[in-house]
């Protein structure tokens, strides 16, 4: 092996950065199997989305089930025939299927946290829902909307855009978990795929405006509702002038939604400022894990 590459200030940064990362999913997934929240078979089916949970030692997740220490996961992988350098993305059906057999986990059927973050618009919810996705093994929603796409979204990742009609079929359908209008659109949840997550047994995010908040709450009472702030209404008003997305149309209705939208905080389980993303994002992996059900 010849020497490692010389890095520049940045790179290096930015590889310390992506570590710290990788560090806090891992850490976070195993607190879900501490809890027993997540079976192994899950833990697999999250690593094939999630680099830095592929990339994760068997040994050291066994290690992280309540009562099992160093000595005995390792014996415990030695019988299983699993080498102890052995990364989750390398582990074979029957390796799992004995992983499963021995560590007597809960079954695949186990529920997840639906999470719904709402607040008024322009407060930063879906910067919150981006690095949530990324940084965690939360799954998250992406709505249907009738509103045009702005310049840098893609369908399917950021919204299904959908025609005036699609979304009549779709409400016709029952397809929606709830749906409301915002600023002369349309919004909706795609119901089917929340509750296949939640079903997984993997922790929802939706990120949605009040009144679909509300609509949540009324059919899935155990859902946990948190509220983001900004830190100040300037900072708030500030963000909305400056969004070069929309019309000045737009900013003006939206600006006067965001005056209502403050008021609406009171039924909500959990009120968090947006001062810091990275704190929001680690205080909602912490609520979910801590309110299963
Ligand atoms: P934007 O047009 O800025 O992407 O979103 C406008 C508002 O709609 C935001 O407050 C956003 O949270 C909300 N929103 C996005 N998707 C949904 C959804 O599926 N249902 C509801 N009720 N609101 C949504």
């Amino acid at each position: 092996m010849g020497a490692p590459p010389q890095l520049t200030p940045e790179q290096r940064a930015n590889a310390l950065a992506k570590a710290k990362v990788s560090r806090q999913v891992r850490a976070g997934l195993k607190l879900r199997v501490k809890n027993q929240e997540l079976s192994i078979a899950q833990v697999i089916q999250i690593s094939h989305n999630d680099e830095a949970i592929a990339k994760m030692r068997v040994l050291e997740l066994v290690e992280s089930i309540p009562g099992m220490g160093k000595v005995r996961a390792k014996a415990l992988l030695e019988r299983l025939e699993i080498s102890l350098t052995r990364r989750l993305q390398g582990l074979g059906r029957h390796q799992v299927q004995a992983l499963e057999r021995e560590l007597n986990l809960p079954p695949a059927t186990a529920s997840g946290k639906l999470v719904v973050l709402s607040g008024p618009g322009g407060v930063g919810k879906s910067t919150v829902a981006k690095a949530l996705k990324q940084s965690s093994p939360f799954f998250v929603s992406v709505s249907a909307t009738t509103r045009a796409p702005r310049f840098n979204e893609i369908e399917g990742v950021d919204y299904h855009f959908y025609s005036h009609e699609k979304f009549d079929q779709a409400i016709a359908r029952d397809e929606f978990l709830e749906w409301a209008e915002f600023a002369g659109n349309r919004y909706g949840t795609p119901r089917k795929a929340v509750e296949e997550a939640l079903r997984n047994g993997q922790s929802v995010l939706l990120e949605i405006e009040i009144t679909g908040a509300r609509q949540v709450k009324e059919k899935v009472p155990q859902a946990l509702l948190v509220f983001l702030e900004p830190p100040t209404w300037e900072e708030l008003v500030s963000r909305l002038e400056g969004r070069g997305t929309d019309s000045p149309e737009r900013r003006a209705a939206r600006l006067a939604l965001a005056q209502e939208e403050m008021a609406a905080a009171s039924f909500f389980d959990k009120v968090l400022i947006n001062e810091e993303v990275e704190k929001v994002v680690a205080t909602l992996i912490e609520l979910a894990s801590a309110q299963k059900g």
